[in-house]
């Protein structure tokens, strides 16, 4: 973390939580966090479609300095597309934020390169701020390979932006041998590759963009591990995975950044 950025830590729910146990876990979130620490940090929540307009009510109704956004959205605007849904239609529940291109969606999913850099630009287009996810697997991380993987994801999902626009995103590191596994990258491979990034990004877009986007590490990151991932000068925050489905263990995150 580094002064002139505001942590940012997300709390990615995946498939799981009924619309009921959404408003329970918000509720319980926002009970824990004071406003001193929802000031130091953002915090951001990112249910399954099916709760965000549970959560949207109740953070608009109890005033809660919480944030939330969609796990995906579609390429299209409307039409035939059954299942999927649109950046408008994630607007219209008032999402800040909407994770791209996740490494389950990129793995369950085959969304390449090409359909992650259109949903970054659809997510543009409705006014969201895109959580554009990146990272190697383990084959790449045992050939060496991670960091030129990574900056060349970045480099796809970005291709064509500008700088002021790229300057609205976050990035998000996920190294996928260490999504849902209990095995974090240590303090010092997640600064390793959200660093090379950061440099990519000074490269392509200019040192003051570089320097005011937001990057995360995401992969096993609980309480115990926040504070060491969090030390590296170019790591800005966390998406949180599991531990972001346990209201202590979350909060205690928040708390830490
Ligand atoms: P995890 O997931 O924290 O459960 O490892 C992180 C993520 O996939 O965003």
């Amino acid at each position: 973390v580094y002064a002139g950025r505001r942590p940012l830590i997300a709390g990615n729910w995946k498939m799981n939580l009924t619309h009921l146990e959404a408003i329970g876990l918000v509720q319980k979130v926002a009970f824990g966090l004071k406003e001193p620490e929802l000031e130091a940090a953002e915090v951001v929540v990112v249910p399954p479609f099916t709760a965000i307009r549970s959560v949207q009510t109740l953070v608009q109704g109890d005033k809660i300095e919480i944030g939330f956004g969609g796990q995906d959205l579609s390429v299209a605007d409307s039409g035939a597309y059954t299942g999927e849904v649109s950046g408008a239609q994630l607007k219209a529940l008032a999402c800040t934020y909407v994770v791209v291109g996740h490494s389950e969606r990129r793995a369950l999913h085959a969304e390449t390169d090409e359909v992650v850099a259109t949903k970054v630009r659809k997510a543009l287009e409705h006014d969201l701020v895109p959580i554009l996810c990146v990272g190697e697997g383990l084959d790449v991380r045992k050939a060496g390979e991670h960091v030129p993987y990574t900056t060349a994801q970045v480099d796809a999902a970005l291709e064509g932006l500008d700088a002021a626009t790229v300057a609205g995103i976050v990035i998000a590191y996920e190294p996928v041998w260490a999504i849902g596994t209990g095995e974090v990258a240590t303090p010092e491979d997640a600064q390793e590759v959200c660093g090379a990034i950061r440099a990519r990004l000074a490269e392509r877009f200019g040192p003051e963009t570089a320097d005011v986007v937001r990057i995360l590490y995401g992969g096993s990151v609980k309480a115990g591990n926040t504070a060491g991932i969090l030390a590296g000068p170019d790591v800005d925050g966390a998406l949180v995975g599991g531990a972001s489905l346990d209201a202590d263990e979350f909060v205690s995150i928040c708390r830490t950044a």
